[in-house]
């Protein structure tokens, strides 16, 4: 839904300059992709947040969440209504040493890789996989995020966030529907927090894992050129990159953007790429594996906004 006028004015009074209209998409996505959002809005503290949910809820208007915008491809016509992008209040960890192990309670605008190279240098185990996986805390939960064996269900013992009244809820493990990325969380749900179980181990052999996972992700992963990682999930038994691969479809171009040569199931913006680009490849590739290899590709990349 549009943004009704008076919502814009009612968030701008309370969260002064931290509230941007017809701001660019395009700053806050990895892909460098994006038309502008009507209303984005930065909060600081949960109570901000709660506000601006209330208030956008009070009118009906639609309300997307927004992490380090690395998984998402945002649609050059933009976004309708307020898009929410958790300030630095939202950032803070904290570490709770226990028997064993400790429990970690990381704010959800916090950066993932950074959590997870902190946590090894504490001889803390549990979030190695997530060395070289850009975005926040927030966003990993919610996509479940993971590489090389691992995913963020694998350490999360609960959630804290905001239902779409804007109540304050914690969710723990039990009530948490992980699934291969993906998390089935109540509609209209915020996360706030996570709160991950780590064991201990010896600093080194944690870090020797996460710096494995790191030469492992140089290796075969494009760098220098904006992307958003994997477009689409593996398959079951296979991987969505080979069959592109088999494709033929590496290096395939549409407009200024194109299939990595170096891991076909990455699409690369070459400097100016529009949405419609980035979504033609998909589309492409859709089709050339299903007619190839029978196999639909379904895509992991969260199609946001208006096309
Ligand atoms: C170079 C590169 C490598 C990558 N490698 C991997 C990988 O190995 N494994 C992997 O799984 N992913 C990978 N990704 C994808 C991406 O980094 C992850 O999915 C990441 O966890 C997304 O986090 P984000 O904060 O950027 O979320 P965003 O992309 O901003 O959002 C993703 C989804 O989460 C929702 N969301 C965000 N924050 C919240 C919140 N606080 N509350 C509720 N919903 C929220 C959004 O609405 C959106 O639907 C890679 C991306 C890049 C660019």
């Amino acid at each position: 839904m549009e943004l009704p006028p008076p919502l814009a004015e009612t968030i701008a009074a309370r969260l002064g300059v931290r509230a941007c209209r017809s701001e660019p998409l395009a700053r806050h996505t990895s892909f460098r992709i994006g038309g502008p959002a009507d209303l984005l809005v930065v909060p600081e503290t949960v109570d901000e947040l709660a506000f601006v949910l209330r208030a956008a809820s009070a009118c009906g208007a639609t309300v997307t969440m927004l992490g380090g915008g690395s998984n998402v491809l945002v649609g050059d016509g933009g976004v309708r209504g307020v898009v929410v992008k958790l300030g630095r209040g939202f950032a803070r960890v904290e570490w709770h040493d226990g028997e064993g192990g400790a429990e970690v309670r990381a704010g959800a605008g916090a950066n993932l890789g950074r959590l997870a190279r902190t946590a090894a240098s504490r001889g803390l185990a549990g979030l190695e996989h997530a060395e070289g996986i850009p975005g926040t805390v927030g966003g990993a939960l919610f996509m479940n995020a993971g590489a090389y064996g691992g995913d963020v269900a694998s350490a999360a013992v609960a959630v804290e966030g905001l239902d779409g009244r804007g109540e304050l809820v914690v969710l723990p493990r039990a009530a948490l529907a992980f699934r291969y990325r993906g998390t089935a969380l109540p509609p209209r749900f915020v996360v706030t927090a996570v709160r991950f179980a780590l064991r201990a181990e010896a600093p080194d052999a944690v870090r020797g894992r996460l710096e494995d996972v790191r030469r492992r992700r140089v290796a075969s992963q494009p760098h220098g050129r904006a992307n958003a990682g994997s477009m689409f999930k593996n398959p079951a038994g296979d991987h969505a990159g080979r069959l592109i691969d088999v494709a033929g479809l590496k290096g395939a171009r549409i407009g200024r953007a194109r299939i990595s040569e170096r891991h076909a199931n990455f699409i690369v913006n070459e400097g100016g790429a529009s949405a419609g680009d980035v979504k033609g490849l998909m589309d492409l590739a859709q089709r050339v594996v299903w007619e190839r290899s029978g196999v639909w590709l379904e895509p992991e990349v969260r199609f946001v906004g208006s096309w």
